[in-house]
């Protein structure tokens, strides 16, 4: 089949709607105002909970949570303890059927870049690109090493949590060298040598191996330098960057930022692409090292490129594979909103109890650099796709300033319905006692009765006693307060089936399910802990968060709802839309617009004021 028609799909994975509107409004993102004008502006709700894995399935089968089977940011397999957890990224966690094998049925070629359950590949005519969009620092599918932070002993990194996670490097001389290539049993396993030698005048002369390969000045990388090793049985060529951030030869100084050891030819399945888009784009990179901002290895401005770096590639691998290389779809999704807001948004938002306004011009022209690099990707897209392409922009939730987070297993433990044995352990956890244990919240936001015949040691009576159990504690959450504000806690709390609205009722969804009122977030504790504590100030490195409360739900300049700005074939011009759409309606739109055939099981709604009569 010959298909003149295009998607490209663009996952901005956090982005706010209502701040990338008021960046339109002022002027400062040129390309999605050129989207918009050309097409439609949406808020969007994110499906239960607002988190990646589920919400991206929702966008590529058209299908709800209780299809797709993902509404969680991990997954509990009905039937299997309450220990156990499954990574809801892999292809076979999603139930549905998505674009990309519908496509390939009709002989059309689809690609996904970094998109939860691209990988493994669905068939000859699907290219997974990158990894399965789980957004960890080292992506497993193309990255051997993360990034790290190289200090002499007399500087100190910022290290705000106290991880120590930076290495010592030490001068002989004015040099020093290090090691590079992955980690195995916690060393490196050494694939090439570095070193770094102070010049003078700041300057920094890098050698791989005794070879000259750079000199360099704090603010300026490296080229990419190549390394080679063995790796999961087999050799694998990855290359690397390296840029310093002080290099002071009369203090004896030198801090340096060693970026992630990056597959150099084997980030996508068919491996052969790899190769084709390296030479026409550059080297492939996926995680982005946020926690290196963080930690003090890098400035600002170099984590800022390398987020648009990558921005930018996915953008033009789009546009190649659309049309050059003969694709008719590609999904992309690129996730620094979501980093930057989960690990800074209390430095930019005075909603978050731990805002400093001396803080506020730094950070917010970081986040201002990020909007930048999204507005570029736009732009990018814009100029460079066919006459007949849909250009679809948009995220998966928002995110928002976190101000306390809950302990619910302690809470079920203090009222009962879930009951403890043994001591502590070093951080103070306690193990569950199943054969006591009436309730859990498992893996997050999802309560589960403990079941006869459903859970391995099920002890609640299903039918009446389990109702009973379940009406018991929807109450009692009901009336959870905030012992600082005397506030209710939760939005909402329901049988999991009466959730049938926001598209949950299947079996892996959980018995009760709930949102929390904003700034309240269930994601970092599900332990349960001696202490009996229900809910603490935010604190630790997740100050932003999404994926606890209503999909409506706002709080400072964050929302829990997501971001739509499409145009092409069929689209609507210059259409702000009212309403929100929902996540599951996007892909049933646009395909639509397409004239091309719905997945199996979507079953989101066409929003047909967004199209041409
Ligand atoms: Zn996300």
């Amino acid at each position: 089949m010959k298909e003149k028609r295009k998607l490209i799909v663009l996952g901005q994975d956090g982005a706010i709607p209502y701040v990338v509107a008021e960046g339109m409004a002022r002027g400062d993102l040129p390309h999605f105002s050129a989207l918009a004008g050309r097409g439609v502006f949406a808020r969007v709700l994110p499906h239960p909970s607002a988190v990646t894995p589920g919400n991206w399935a929702h966008v590529s089968t058209g299908a709800l949570p209780w299809t797709t089977g993902i509404s969680e940011f991990a997954l509990h397999r009905v039937g299997a303890p309450f220990t156990d957890w499954v990574h809801a990224f892999a292809r076979e966690e999603c139930r549905a059927e998505t674009v990309w094998e519908i496509l390939g049925r009709r002989g059309l070629r689809s690609a996904t870049i970094s998109y939860p359950h691209g990988r493994p590949r669905a068939g000859e005519l699907h290219a997974a690109i990158g990894g399965d969009g789980a957004p960890s620092e080292l992506c497993p599918f193309t990255t051997v090493a993360r990034s790290r932070g190289l200090f002499t002993s007399n500087l100190s990194p910022a290290d705000p949590y106290g991880w120590k996670e930076h290495e010592p490097l030490e001068l002989v001389g004015d040099r020093a060298t290090f090691a590079v290539g992955p980690k195995v049993g916690g060393k490196i396993a050494p694939w090439c040598e570095l070193s770094a030698t102070l010049a003078g005048s700041g300057r920094v002369e890098i050698r791989e191996s005794g070879r000259l390969v750079a000199e360099v000045s704090p603010g300026e990388w490296t080229p990419w330098i190549e390394c080679a090793g063995r790796h999961q049985d087999r050799e694998l060529g990855c290359e690397l960057r390296v840029r310093p951030l002080v290099a002071d030869r009369e203090r004896a100084q030198l801090a340096l930022y060693v970026g992630a050891l990056q597959a150099k030819e084997t980030f996508a399945d068919p491996p052969e692409l790899s190769a084709a888009l390296r030479r026409k784009l550059g080297p492939y990179t996926e995680p982005l090292s946020i926690s290196a901002l963080l930690n003090g290895w890098i400035d600002p401005q170099g984590m800022l490129e390398e987020f648009r770096e990558q921005a930018l590639w996915q953008a033009r691998a789009a546009v190649h594979l659309t049309r050059e290389l003969g694709y008719a779809c590609v999904f992309a999704k690129w996730h620094a909103f979501d980093k930057f807001y989960h690990f800074f948004f209390q430095k930019i938002d005075p909603e978050s109890p731990l805002y400093r306004p001396e803080e506020m011009e730094h950070y917010e022209a970081i986040h201002q650099g990020i909007l930048q690099a999204a507005d570029a990707m736009v732009g990018e897209v814009l100029e460079g796709m066919g006459p007949d392409t849909l250009l679809v922009v948009m995220s998966d939730h928002g995110l928002m300033p976190s101000r306390r987070h809950l302990y619910l297993n302690n809470f079920l433990a203090n009222r009962g319905y879930l009951a403890t044995t043994g001591e502590p352990d070093g951080q103070g956890r306690l193990q569950v006692d199943w054969s006591r244990t009436r309730a859990v919240a498992h893996p997050f936001t999802q309560i589960w009765i403990n079941t006869q015949g459903r859970d391995p040691e099920g002890i609640v009576k299903p039918g009446e006693e389990y109702e009973a159990v379940r009406e018991e504690m929807i109450e009692a959450l009901r009336e959870w307060k905030d012992p600082e504000t005397g506030r209710l806690v939760m939005s909402q709390v329901f049988r999991v089936e009466e959730g049938a609205p926001y598209g949950l009722g299947g079996p892996a969804d959980g018995d009760i399910r709930f949102f929390c009122e904003p700034g309240y977030s269930m994601f970092r504790t599900t332990a349960v802990t001696a202490d009996r504590r229900e809910m603490v100030p935010a604190t630790g490195p997740y100050l932003g968060d999404h994926g606890s409360c209503l999909p409506t739900a706002r709080l400072g300049r964050g929302s829990e709802t997501a971001m739509l700005v499409m145009a092409g074939p069929q689209v609507r011009r210059g259409y702000s839309r009212p309403y929100p759409l929902r996540i599951s309606d996007v892909l049933p739109t646009a395909l639509t617009a397409l004239g091309w055939p719905l997945p199996g099981q979507s079953e989101g709604g066409v929003a047909m004021d967004c199209l041409e009569p």
